[in-house]
């Protein structure tokens, strides 16, 4: 069984996934209005991981038992100055998702839940890869600031982008 203090907070890290997805979805319609087109499809992909990540943990709950509960998802920003604030806000609240998975790994840890814990253990992989791609794009965008062709071509490699579906829910879906 897992613990209720457990089962609790994954139901709150399904919503804190879900505001993530949210999140990332104001940040590229914001792109893509300003005519961002690659910028607007690397949030898009970031999007939908989040969303992933939310299924992950619904997965999670149901095999062991316990039931999901979707609560509210909060208001996001609708807006944003330029582009390198977009990627500042998302290593900022990467970070805070991150210190949200290692309260989660902490509780499991506590409860000797080592099923949990390997779960776990995938996303402190994940948030390693998240805060990695978010600081690598603060610096891809100052490295062309005021440069209007670097830009252009930024925003090119950023169209590039494809969504690959995580690796618990490839095996999910075998
Ligand atoms: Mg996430």
């Amino acid at each position: 069984m897992i613990s209720n203090n457990l089962h609790n907070a994954i139901n709150a890290q399904i919503n804190a996934e879900l505001w993530s997805a949210y999140l990332y979805l104001a940040m590229s319609l914001d792109a893509e209005a300003k005519g961002h087109k690659g910028v607007a499809n690397w949030f898009y992909v970031q999007f939908q991981e989040e969303q992933a990540h939310a299924r992950i943990f619904m997965n999670y709950l149901n095999s062991r038992d316990a039931k999901v509960e979707l609560l509210p998802i909060e208001e996001v920003p609708s807006s944003w100055d330029s582009v390198l604030d977009m990627f500042k806000q998302t290593l900022q609240h990467e970070k805070k998702v991150t210190a949200l998975i290692n309260n989660l790994a902490a509780i499991a840890t506590e409860d000797r839940d080592y099923a949990s814990i390997n779960r776990l253990n995938w996303f402190i992989d994940e948030q390693v890869e998240e805060e990695e791609s978010a600081r690598e794009m603060i610096d891809a965008f100052e490295a062309v600031e005021g440069n209007k062709y670097g830009m252009y071509m930024l925003d090119k490699e950023l169209a590039t982008r494809v969504y690959n579906v995580p690796s618990p829910l490839a095996v999910a879906t075998e």
